[in-house]
């Protein structure tokens, strides 16, 4: 048999250890170092942010947003069923109620039409994610917010790093959203996320939030004397030593954007036409839209020739997996929310979809057998 395909192997540019070698020399380890502001001033040019905060996770900076939205108890928060568990998570700790949207079909994401019926007074954030890059109808979800009072938009952005609608990056529409550098995400530093301010008035106070409740960032900046307590907060802030590790990859954001979109664009030219043809669709970005190249997936005609294909390639070494187990109708998600919500598109979905390996450094040979390999249990199974 052929050496296995892995599902995922994190993305590593070569030139990590070297600047880790440098933070231990800096010796600045902790947060708030060189590299984290190097980090943190790369990706706000790039994604034209007014702030942005490195953090421990994506899941801190959803904390860390839900706590910026001033979430309390009893507020309701509009989520996706379709994601994973700490998009919901972060609000329901802070005490919401959670109310879940369905996705569309095309884009896998919650829209202005899915979400509008669950919007009254209480709702005090609509939190988006753009599954795979594919922007999940910003532009209506932010009209929605925008006609509520006290009701922010904060976009789960951990798969659209860098991906673009009609000339704006993902993620820039939401007062605030959120990056993962988990070793799954494309760029990463084991584990890591990123806060990423689109809207003025929250800078000051996500700075005390990261610094554990205190105002420490004016008084480095000379603003006040010695510096105090003044609000909630955590050690959100994410090592320099792990900074350094992102700032390698950031600085090599067109090589690793463009390996992993020219194999998705060999994926999409070997499979596109055979999978249409056996009833299987592929998932792609939206027009005006260019892509993340995050993951690669295919939806299955049904839930029993999804699984099948699952065994047969795990069969033969091909590491595929399935996404996302529904959060609507889990038991966390059942025990945070008003009531029973239906989302029949997101329950079909989860149920054919199949996700192929897909890495940075994935080889193009690699990316042929998997196709071939996928063709040829089509062609035994159907
Ligand atoms: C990966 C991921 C997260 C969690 O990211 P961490 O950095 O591991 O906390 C949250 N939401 C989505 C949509 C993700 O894909």
């Amino acid at each position: 048999m052929q050496a296995p395909v892995p599902f995922n192997s994190p993305t590593i540019v070569g030139t990590e250890s070297e600047l880790l070698s440098a933070a231990l020399s800096n010796r600045h380890i902790s947060a708030g170092g060189p590299f984290t502001k190097e980090a943190s001033e790369l990706l706000r040019d790039g994604l034209d942010a007014k702030a942005v905060l490195l953090t421990t996770s994506c899941t801190a900076a959803l904390e860390m947003a839900a706590m910026l939205a001033r979430i309390e108890p009893g507020d309701a928060v509009v989520v996706p069923s379709f994601t994973f568990v700490t998009t919901a998570l972060a609000f329901a700790r802070q005490g919401a109620v959670l109310r879940f949207a369905d996705i569309e079909p095309d884009t896998l994401g919650i829209s202005q039409r899915t979400v509008a019926p669950l919007i009254d007074e209480s709702v005090r954030a609509v939190v988006p994610v753009h599954y795979a890059g594919i922007p999940a109808d910003p532009v209506g979800l932010r009209n929605v917010v925008d006609a509520q009072n006290d009701c922010l938009l904060i976009e789960d952005n951990a798969h659209g790093l860098f991906a673009e609608l009609d000339g704006r990056p993902i993620g820039s529409i939401g007062e605030l959203s959120t990056l993962s550098f988990h070793e799954t995400k494309n760029f990463s530093c084991g584990e890591g996320g990123a806060l990423v301010v689109n809207d003025e008035s929250f800078v000051e106070r996500a700075q005390v939030l990261l610094d554990k409740g205190t105002n420490r960032a004016r008084f480095i900046q000379g603003h006040v004397d010695k510096y105090t307590w003044v609000d909630t907060g955590s050690s959100f802030g994410l090592s320099d030593a792990l900074a350094a590790l992102l700032v390698a990859q950031l600085r090599e954001r067109d090589s690793v954007l463009s390996k992993r979109r020219s194999l998705e664009t060999r994926y999409r030219s070997l499979l596109g036409d055979p999978l249409a043809k056996a009833g299987f669709t592929m998932p792609s970005t939206v027009p005006g839209a260019s892509t993340a190249a995050h993951l690669v997936s295919v939806l299955a005609p049904s839930y029993s020739v999804r699984d099948a294909l699952l065994n047969y390639l795990r069969g033969v070494g091909i590491h595929a997996t399935f996404h996302y187990v529904p959060l609507h109708d889990s038991v966390g998600g059942l025990d945070r929310s008003d009531r029973e919500y239906d989302c029949p598109v997101t329950t079909d979905v989860s149920q054919r979809l199949l996700r192929l390996p897909f890495f940075t450094d994935m080889t193009q040979a690699q990316v042929d057998r998997v196709a071939a390999e996928l063709l040829l249990a089509i062609d035994k199974l159907l």
